[in-house]
C-alpha cells in the first residue's frame, strides 16, 4: 500500500482468539496474497505477514506480541510507519458466528501506545457475512450502507 507517508514492509493481523478455535486464518492469509477485500491496496512492496491470536479477552497478548514485532522491526530498520495492523474482521465486525470485540478500543490504544499509529479494521471480509450486512441483519461494517433500502433514493 502506498500511502502519505511510507510505503508498507509489514502487514500485521491480529486474530480474535475465541474466532481461532474454529479458524486458521486461512481466508486472511489467501485475502492478503491474493489483495482482496481490506487489503486491495496493498502492492508488491510487502515483505512480512505475521498473523497472531489477540491471547483472550481482553487482549491479553496483544501488547507482548506487538512489542515484540516492534523490536524485531526496530533491529531491522524498519520504521513502525512501514507496519500496518489489521484487526481481523472475527474482531472487528458482527458475523453469524460473534458479535464484534467489545474491547476493540482498548486494544487500539495499547497499538498506539507501542507505536503502531497505522491500524485498520478488517482482513478478509465473508461474502456471506457481507449479504447479511446488506441486508441489516447484521450491524454494517463503518462506512457500510445497509439495510434492504440501501442506495434507494
Ligand atoms: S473478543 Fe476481542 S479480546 Fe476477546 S478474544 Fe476476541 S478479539 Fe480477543
Amino acid at each position: 500500500m502506498t500511502t502519505d507517508r511510507q510505503p508498507t514492509t509489514c502487514v500485521a493481523v491480529i486474530q480474535c482468539e475465541v474466532a481461532h478455535e474454529r479458524c486458521t486464518g486461512i481466508q486472511c492469509a489467501m485475502g492478503f496474497a491474493d489483495r482482496e477485500d481490506l487489503f486491495a491496496a496493498y502492492g508488491d512492496e510487502v515483505r512480512y505477514y505475521v498473523p497472531f491470536p489477540c491471547g483472550g479477552c481482553p487482549g491479553r497478548r496483544v501488547g507482548r506480541l506487538a512489542h515484540q514485532i516492534k523490536r524485531i522491526m526496530q533491529k531491522r530498520g524498519i520504521p513502525l510507519e512501514q507496519v500496518a495492523v489489521h484487526l481481523s474482521s472475527c474482531m472487528a465486525f458482527e458475523s453469524g458466528h460473534y458479535p464484534p470485540c467489545p474491547h476493540l478500543a482498548d486494544i487500539r490504544l495499547m497499538l498506539t501506545r507501542k507505536g503502531f499509529t497505522r491500524v485498520v479494521e478488517g482482513t478478509h471480509l465473508s461474502p456471506q457475512a457481507e449479504e447479511r450486512r446488506h441486508a441489516g441483519l447484521y450491524r454494517p461494517r463503518p462506512g457500510q450502507a445497509s439495510g434492504p433500502d440501501a442506495g434507494s433514493p
